[in-house]
């Protein structure tokens, strides 16, 4: 059961969903826990948006969710992405949101294949974007990644430079900016997760006093399986679920993001 006091467990608890009861059983769950979380705070779970996250895990998982009706998926690599978007062409309407630190070397594969890229930090990776976008003749929606927590080795423009960014944003016709992303700190101190989403949520409502309207600034996304009941109370409208949908990762999150030394 959720307590507020507490993240939920993020390592080694949930089981491997192997087959499509599996999975649908764990979206009703996630679902119930998303709902739960907006009747806490009053919010229509209509605005909450839930983007199942399928790294490390195989085809035939990605598969089986496709198969329980997910048809946006989150991958934080962009090559493990490309490769299963190739895997999976057959599939006409699955669609890819790449949700982890971009490369400008790799931003052509994004340009090609993805809908949705989360994790915008630099202007370099958006003149890059933008550049081959406008030859693939496509756009793309973008967040850009905030770091929240202060640590120097997380992604993410600092929220002292948010501003700036922003307003850099519009050269860059093919990308349509939707609003933040965040990571927030490692921790089982719920207290200090929060602060992370609180303030992602003040500065997203100080930008959209001061950046032009072409830049949209409506979507907060932040909260994963371990800490999203929080994101929703302080505002998410995207939260990006991994383990409670498809389970466990063999790999502990230290290998994609560096340890909250005071967990
Ligand atoms: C893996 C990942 C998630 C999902 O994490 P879970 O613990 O599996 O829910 C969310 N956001 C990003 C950026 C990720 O890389």
């Amino acid at each position: 059961m959720f307590k507020p006091s507490e993240t939920q467990p993020q390592h080694g608890h949930y089981p491997e969903a192997t087959t499509v009861e599996d999975l649908q059983r764990n979206l009703a769950a996630v679902r119930t826990r998303i709902e739960a979380a907006c009747r806490r705070c009053d919010r229509d779970p209509a605005t909450v948006r839930l983007l199942p996250v399928s790294k490390t895990k195989p085809e035939a998982s990605l598969r089986l969710a496709y198969a329980a009706g997910c048809r946006l998926l989150g991958e934080n690599k962009v090559q493990e992405a490309h490769r299963k978007y190739e895997a999976m062409q057959d599939l006409h309407d699955l669609q890819w949101s790449v949700i982890g630190h971009l490369q400008t070397n790799k931003a052509k594969l994004v340009a090609r294949f993805a809908t949705e890229f989360q994790a915008l930090d630099s202007l370099r990776v958006a003149q890059a974007l933008d550049r081959r976008l406008q030859i693939e003749g496509r756009s793309l929606d973008v967040f850009v990644q905030v770091n929240t927590s202060g640590e120097a080795s997380k992604y993410g423009v600092a929220p002292e430079n948010a501003l700036a960014f922003m307003q850099a944003l519009p050269a860059f016709s093919a990308l349509r900016v939707r609003g933040l992303m965040t990571l927030a700190l490692f921790s089982s101190e719920a207290e200090r997760v929060r602060q992370c989403f609180v303030l992602l949520r003040k500065l997203r409502d100080q930008l959209q006093q001061s950046t032009h309207p072409c830049i949209g600034l409506q979507e907060l996304s932040m909260g994963m399986s371990g800490d999203f009941e929080i994101a929703i109370e302080e505002g998410a409208t995207v939260v990006r679920v991994g383990q409670a949908i498809f389970g466990a990762r063999p790999v502990p999150d230290s290998h994609y993001w560096p340890h909250d030394p005071h967990a």
